[in-house]
């Protein structure tokens, strides 16, 4: 061939400092786009084999080779697939992946946040420049009578062309890495990149550092490994995968000592194709937060972490890879948010989830209570996010309670219909409520125990989607279940009974807002209880958490104190409250009263405590009086 010299049409001094920009965050980016076009074109020629159209060697093994050699600054990527004639080498290179590039800059030029380009596809070729002062490809064309092609090029704009002295099909990258990029040479860095990106190639691919003369033992035996694995689970079909497969799979992928809970094996053909596989991990504290990670990848080949347009949000939170070959990766996020298409995936994806979410709840109910624990922040946050994911798993979301059972918003209010229609009493602290707690079980009313933050939030959405439903904390309100009715006295009486009793309280605790309630309770052991309502309390929560540092000011509590006639101490002091000569007695039993009340529900403040020890003291002195 004669020797030729050719500049390609682009403007460099345009596009390099834009794409230095975008790949100044992802500068590994030109290792994926090199080692992409050597899986494609090993895919290409094993086409051209499968139709008959080329003739190689049977006992072709395809493999992609990487070396670094620091002694020279180079890295070769090297595969044995297609190759490419000197017309190809014109026609794509100098064409094709230099007006990729130039479709790449007129896409994004007016982009400024890095993060809008998802796929990072289209640029090809051309990111070898951003690592490399001088790229050199040297060719083959698996085609009869093929002469083998030399194209260097310095600037990547000006090129030569020449005859190459390769003699094996096939195409070698050779990159002479810039001053700048030194840290890809190291063979450590360049094992990660690759398995970052490649872990799943369907090709094996191997890397080499050519600049160690005399390899260490086990050094050799690593670079005689594949760096990925050509067969990832996900593509095998879910029949054949076993437990232990599945399980050792996750680990893998995603450092995780534990073993996940359970796994959704996707495996669609129509309308699209989808493959993958959703864990559910397990958490590995109460209050660990959720953090899942989806791998998203396009034939293999990796392409980003949590991509929140074609992925659900809440399934962020799961750990999974999926692989969407049908997906238009290059473009923009905008144009992913309104694509038919990734609405359809990411509907097919979340109706999977539920689908399996009732399965193990309709076949496995005992492991579904057990995971419970583990996934129900998962299931909350997914109902609240996702309008037809709640749709599907409502009546599968269970609670746990006091009991320790595991029921259903339905089975709970089934259940208690007769005791408080309606009402779902709740626990959100179990040690704190742990005296409201000992009254509801004592008599014998469920409550369902709701300790994470998700729950505040959880509650107000059902009572939001579920019209009737009410749920109070423990606290909040007392179960008429809790109530003995049979005891009632007629109503004027109780009447006039609450009426003194409320003066009287306010009166001697200096506190005209406190609301006073005559109950008969069941447990007679009980002075009194005092309640906090449900909805003043959720308001100040709401303001604590959106940083109102001023909530308890802004909204007091609003208590009821609840007394016991059913206990001695209430009736005794019904009978002695009037009398002249008990007034010293009376105003010790009702701050005592209230203060015994207040200790079930919190600690009391250092003065209040300070005033609740003398006043106890008063109280043994006066009964051991002589
Ligand atoms: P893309 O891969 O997106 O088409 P590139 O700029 O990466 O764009 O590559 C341009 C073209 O150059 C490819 O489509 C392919 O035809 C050719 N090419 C690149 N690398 C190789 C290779 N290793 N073997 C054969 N052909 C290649």
């Amino acid at each position: 061939m004669a020797r030729e010299k050719g500049s390609v049409s682009i403007h460099t001094e345009n596009i390099f400092p834009i794409i230095k920009k975008w790949l100044y965050s992802d500068k590994d980016i030109f290792v994926r786009e090199l080692v992409s076009n050597a899986a494609d074109a090993i895919s290409k020629l094993k086409k051209l084999v499968d139709i008959g159209e080329a003739d190689i060697d049977k006992d072709t093994k395809f493999v992609i080779k990487v070396v670094i050699n620091k002694d020279d600054k180079t890295i070769r990527i090297e595969d044995n697939g297609i190759g490419m004639t000197e017309e190809e080498v014109k026609k794509y290179i100098n064409q094709i992946a230099f007006s990729g590039a130039r479709e790449f800059f007129e896409r994004y030029k007016d982009k400024t946040d890095e993060s809008q380009i998802i796929g990072h596809f289209g640029l090809g070729f051309y990111s070898a420049f951003m690592v490399s002062k001088k790229v050199q490809i040297d060719t083959l064309s698996y085609m009869k009578e093929a002469k083998a092609v030399r194209w260097i090029s310095e600037d990547g704009t000006g090129y030569e062309l020449d005859d190459s002295d390769r003699s094996e099909r096939g195409t070698t990258v050779t990159l002479y890495v810039a001053d700048d990029s030194l840290e890809f040479l190291d063979e450590f860095t360049m094992r990660n990149i690759l398995e970052k990106y490649f872990a799943f190639l369907p090709y094996e691919i191997y890397l080499e550092d050519a600049s160690k003369k005399s390899g260490k033992e086990d050094e050799k035996e690593e670079q005689s490994k594949p760096v990925n694995d050509t067969n990832p689970l996900w593509l095998k079909k879910p029949k054949d995968c076993t437990e232990e497969e599945y399980k050792e799979f996750y680990k893998k992928v995603f450092h995780d000592f534990n073993d996940p809970l359970f796994w959704i094996h996707l495996d669609v053909e129509y309308p699209f194709n989808l493959k993958g596989i959703l864990y559910f991990p397990k958490l590995k504290h109460e209050f660990d937060t959720l953090e899942g990670q989806i791998k998203l990848y396009y034939n293999q080949v990796f392409v980003a972490d949590n991509i929140k347009e074609i992925i659900p949000e809440f399934l962020l939170l799961l750990k999974g890879v999926l692989d969407c070959p049908d997906l238009p990766l290059n473009v923009s996020r905008s144009f992913l948010q309104n694509d038919g298409y990734v609405k359809k995936l990411s509907a097919h994806i979340t109706k999977k989830v539920g689908d399996k979410l009732i399965s193990l709840y309709e076949n496995e109910r005992e492991n579904y209570n057990r995971y419970w624990d583990d996934i129900h922040p998962f299931v909350k946050y997914g109902c609240m996010r996702e309008e037809k994911f709640y749709d599907r798993v409502k009546d599968i979301v269970v609670f746990k309670t006091i009991n320790g059972e595991y029921v259903t918003l339905k089975e709970y209010l089934e259940k208690n219909k007769e005791k408080h229609k309606d009402k779902v009493y709740y626990v959100s602290d179990e040690k704190q409520q742990a005296q409201y707690v000992k009254l509801f079980k004592e008599n014998n009313i469920d409550a369902v125990i709701l300790p994470s933050l998700i729950d505040n939030h959880f509650i107000t959405f059902l009572e939001m989607k579920e019209n009737s439903v009410k749920f109070c904390r423990v606290d909040s309100d007392l179960s008429d279940g809790i109530k003995d009715e049979a005891s009632k006295t007629d109503e004027a009486t109780e009447k006039a009974q609450l009426e003194s009793m409320e003066k009287l309280f306010r009166e001697m605790l200096n506190n005209d807002k406190l609301k006073i309630k005559l109950e008969n309770l069941k447990n007679t052991s009980v002075s009194a209880v005092l309640l906090f309502s449900e909805y003043s309390r959720r308001i100040r929560d709401m303001s604590r958490m959106f940083g109102g540092t001023d909530a308890g000011a802004m909204f007091p509590e609003d208590q009821t104190l609840v007394l016991n006639k059913s206990n001695n101490l209430i009736q005794s002091l019904l009978k002695i409250k009037d009398c002249e000569d008990r007034k010293e007695d009376v105003k010790l039993i009702c701050l005592q009263v209230y203060d015994l009340a207040l200790m079930g529900h919190r600690q009391l403040e250092p003065e209040a405590l300070e005033k609740f020890i003398e006043r106890s003291n008063q109280i043994l002195e006066r009964l051991a009086a002589v």
